[in-house]
């Protein structure tokens, strides 16, 4: 029998000038906006001279929060939240990469709500987020169309994801000419991260008619950027469907969740500081060997859509585009095995993802000390 459930509250628009031809949208969310991003993405993109000509002309007034760090920690969430509680602004215009953009969900919930950052992860929100219209200049988190935000915890030295329905953006608006101002290392780690999503999307136990319809026109479409990904020179056009890849995973991930792999991906970020999407994908190999066992055709499917003849072939891919030197000891193998085989994401895999299975991704994807 064919049983799904499919709610996805966002409106995506994607189109070469979306944010100047769509000035207007910003009006249904009030008067008053606060634009959350980074230190330079909004900038160097070109998205932040769009967004503040959409709003002057809207007659929007606004102010702008630029300092939302890479992979967000509590402390710098909690200085976004003390700056738009002081502003009240009636909504917020995320501009980034992944870490502005959850960095605007987080700092949503928290002007409405009077809670410290910490707090977050209770789901414990009495009051509606403000609305968040979400603007990505990279192309591999999806951010703009999940309703989780990722963020570093010092205290639980690592990265933990939350997030409610009431989270997913209002509107995502995508042009892919804004990730034109990405080096090819960001690139591709970022290109990277969206696979992620798409294959741990496929290869979940929440895996439905719907999210694989997403994964397998999202997987085809990253598919026909690998030559340009291997060179390292990606046209506009490649750009665009890297977006709507890294759109259509997103999309996957907010009905599925993702699996063992974020799981294990986030302590190499949080203690050998490795990008995230690169993370992700030094272990992607081994993560299809391992469900090779225990789901042989989803991987076969996978592999067919990515052109790839097989799994070696894959392997070769990944060390070509986020190829790594990071080395571990036996002891932290251990250790980021036990506590990714705890995770939520560890039981939404298939098979049963025990901590040896765990140790054996890692000891098989990096080199030891
Ligand atoms: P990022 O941390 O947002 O950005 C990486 C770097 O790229 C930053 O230095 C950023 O500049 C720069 N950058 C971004 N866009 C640029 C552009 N167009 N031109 C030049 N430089 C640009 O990287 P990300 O991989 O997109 O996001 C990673 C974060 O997202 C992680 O915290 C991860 O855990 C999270 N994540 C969230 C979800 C979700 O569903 N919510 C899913 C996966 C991952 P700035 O310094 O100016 O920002
Ligand atoms: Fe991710």
């Amino acid at each position: 029998m064919l049983e799904f459930n499919f709610d996805f509250p966002t409106e995506v628009i994607h189109g070469k000038d979306v944010v100047q031809r769509n000035a207007s949208r910003m009006n249904e969310f009030g008067r008053k906006a606060l634009i959350v991003t980074g230190k330079k993405s909004a900038k160097v993109s070109g998205a932040l001279q769009d967004v503040e000509n959409a709003l002057t002309k809207q007659k929007i007034k606004y102010q702008i929060f630029d300092r939302v760090e890479n992979n967000p920690s509590l402390l710098n969430i909690t200085a976004g939240a003390e700056y738009a509680r002081k502003y009240a602004p009636d909504f917020i215009i995320g501009i980034g990469g992944g870490s502005p953009l959850d960095a605007a969900k987080a700092i949503s919930v928290l002007v409405t709500n009077n809670i410290a950052a910490d707090e977050l992860f209770a789901l414990d929100f009495k009051n509606k987020p403000l609305p968040v219209v979400a603007i990505p200049t990279t192309a591999g988190t999806g951010s703009e169309v999940t309703q989780y935000s990722v963020i570093t915890v010092p205290e639980r030295q690592t990265k933990v994801g939350f997030g409610t329905k009431d989270m997913f953006p209002r509107l995502a608006l995508l042009d892919g000419t804004y990730a034109g101002s990405l080096d090819s290392t960001i690139t591709r780690d970022t290109a990277v991260d969206a696979l992620s999503h798409l294959i741990e999307s496929y290869l979940s136990r929440r895996a439905n008619f719907v999210s694989d319809i997403f994964v397998e026109a999202g997987l085809k479409l990253w598919g026909q950027c690998i030559t340009e990904l291997r060179t390292g020179v990606v046209s506009t056009a490649t750009r665009e469907s890297l977006l709507v890849a890294s759109c259509f995973g997103g999309i996957a991930i907010a009905h599925t969740g993702t699996t063992v792999v974020h799981a294990l991906g986030y302590p190499l970020t949080y203690y050998h500081a490795l990008p995230h999407g690169r993370a992700n994908g030094i272990l992607m190999a081994e993560y299809l060997r391992y469900n090779s066992t225990v789901a042989k055709s989803r991987v076969e499917k996978i592999l067919t859509r990515l052109n790839c003849t097989d799994r070696h072939e894959f392997a070769a891919l990944m060390d070509h585009l986020v190829g790594h030197k990071l080395e571990l000891s036996d002891e932290q193998i251990n250790e980021y095995a036990v506590a990714a085989s705890r995770t939520k994401n560890a039981s939404h895999s298939l098979g049963d993802v025990t901590s040896q299975v765990c140790i054996d991704i890692l000891h098989n994807s990096l080199k030891q000390k």
